[in-house]
């Protein structure tokens, strides 16, 4: 099961893997958008490190509620909000438990997908993280019986798949949508960062 430390642990997990992928999220809003996607996460999840070194939240809610607070405040853009409301919607979610199970898990992976459909407005097929987080909570609810680790494992090979969809796609949501056919070709940057995210969240579980 996942507690306070270990959700924070994951946090700093997940902003390495940001930092390492900043360059290929920058090339790929570059392709499609205004290529800052890479700063913007970079620079919103070394804010979350900040925050976690300076405050110790006592519950997994607390933790995902700073994560959730800090992207708001330190990100401009589309995926800051976005983010922020996914981790404000599982930290409701999450309530006062001490300890995140399989099942307390799946249900935080709807409330944030259902928080980014309700800021965002985007559906399947619009091109967007959501295109990742659709086929991420689908492979989680498949898997709920199973542990933290291997929920998450599912939900980040079937993100990767998402995100690779999206190649596909014709955005129709955020800066991309203003090329229409034209960014035909080319991954979502906020879709590959959903993937990265959860795929760090999973190696961190194990
Ligand atoms: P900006 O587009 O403001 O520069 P970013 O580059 O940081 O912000 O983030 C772009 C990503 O945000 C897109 O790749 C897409 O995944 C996501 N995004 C944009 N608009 C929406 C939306 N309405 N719903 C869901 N995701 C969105
Ligand atoms: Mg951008
Ligand atoms: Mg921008």
């Amino acid at each position: 099961a996942c507690t306070a430390d270990t959700l924070a642990a994951a946090l700093r997990a997940a902003a390495a893997v940001i930092a390492e992928h900043r360059a290929e999220l920058v090339d790929l809003d570059r392709a499609i958008g205004d290529a800052d996607h890479g700063e913007n996460m970079d620079r919103g999840f070394t804010a979350i490190v900040s925050a976690l070194d300076t405050a110790t939240p006592e519950t997994p809610a607390a933790v995902a509620k700073l994560a959730a607070t800090t992207l708001i405040s330190k990100v401009g853009g589309a995926a800051g909000p976005l983010y922020g409301t996914a981790f404000l919607r599982a930290s409701v979610k999450l309530g006062d438990a001490a300890e995140v199970d399989g099942p307390l898990l799946v249900e935080a992976l709807r409330a944030a997908l259902e928080g980014v459909q309700a800021r965002g407005k985007a559906v399947g097929g619009d091109a967007t993280m959501v295109d990742a987080l659709i086929p991420a909570l689908s492979a989680a609810e498949e898997a709920s019986g199973s542990d933290v680790a291997a929920i998450l494992a599912a939900a980040a090979d079937a993100a990767d798949k998402g995100a690779e969809s999206t190649v596909d796609l014709v955005p129709r949501k955020g800066r991309a949508s203003y090329l229409g056919e034209r960014a035909k070709g080319h991954m979502d940057p906020g879709a590959r960062s959903t993937a990265l995210l959860l795929r760090a969240f999973a190696e961190a579980a194990k």
